[in-house]
């Protein structure tokens, strides 16, 4: 078990290395940041346009699906007016009619003032869309050249992980699957060094019995932060 808790430490050590390597990688140039923040601007303007085009077209389906069940409806008044036999009749089938004609003008107003929402707002996605081979190019090479600069952190980075990956191979999969638990709740130290009997980590002593453990090579945990204890072998 020890030689594991020593593969644990060495693992924790790369892992740490890896993840400096990767923060120093995800920082953005300022000049590809600015390009990025607007490529991204351009993207999300032009997926809101679309949506709100899909949504006047919906719209739009719906007013002109009314409408044309109420022209329906006027022409079937209409033909009743032609049947009326006397005047009450005449003024009623009049009422519906022009209670019709009136809804029948408020659709096609609702109509008219939809594609022109419409128009106007294809017009400003044609005018991006317009625009957006020449953003996306001048986005590309910003990021191509930022990654280019990259190269010496990203072989480092590939090499960690490399070893990272054979140390994992040869833990037994519990193990890892427990420092892996531990690393990420725990701020990224799973194993914490024992130093003058006490947790390096947070500053817990190690009683008696759980130091005896150690010095056989069991699997301790510490007792105030839960991180795996990795007592060093005396220098030999
Ligand atoms: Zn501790």
């Amino acid at each position: 078990m020890s030689a594991d808790v020593e593969k644990l430490w060495e693992l924790q050590s790369v892992l740490s290395q890896l993840g400096e390597r990767e923060k120093q990688m995800a920082v953005k140039p300022e000049a590809f940041a600015a390009i990025d923040d607007e490529y991204t601007a351009a993207n999300t303007e032009m997926n809101r346009l679309g949506e709100s085009l899909e949504s006047l077209a919906k719209e739009r389906r719906r007013v002109d699906g009314e409408l044309s069940d109420q022209q329906e409806i006027l022409k079937k008044y209409q033909g009743q007016l032609m049947q009326v036999k006397n005047q009450q009749q005449y003024a009623a089938a009049w009422k519906e009619i022009d209670s019709t004609r009136k809804h029948v003008k408020e659709l096609e107003d609702a109509s008219l003032k939809n594609m022109g929402e419409a128009d106007g707002l294809q017009k400003q996605l044609d005018e991006r869309k317009g625009g957006h081979a020449d953003l996306k190019s001048r986005y590309d090479e910003a990021h191509a050249e930022w990654q280019a600069s990259l190269g010496d952190l990203r072989k480092e980075a590939e090499e960690l992980r490399a070893r990272a990956a054979a140390i994992e191979a040869q833990l037994p999969p519990r193990l890892k699957a427990e420092f892996h638990k531990i690393f990420k709740q725990r701020n990224n130290v799973a194993v914490a060094p024992v130093a003058n009997d006490s947790c390096n980590s947070c500053r817990t002593r190690i009683r008696p019995a759980l130091m005896q453990q150690l010095k056989r090579g069991e699997l301790v945990f510490c007792e105030g932060c839960h991180r795996i204890l990795y007592l060093e072998k005396p220098a030999s």
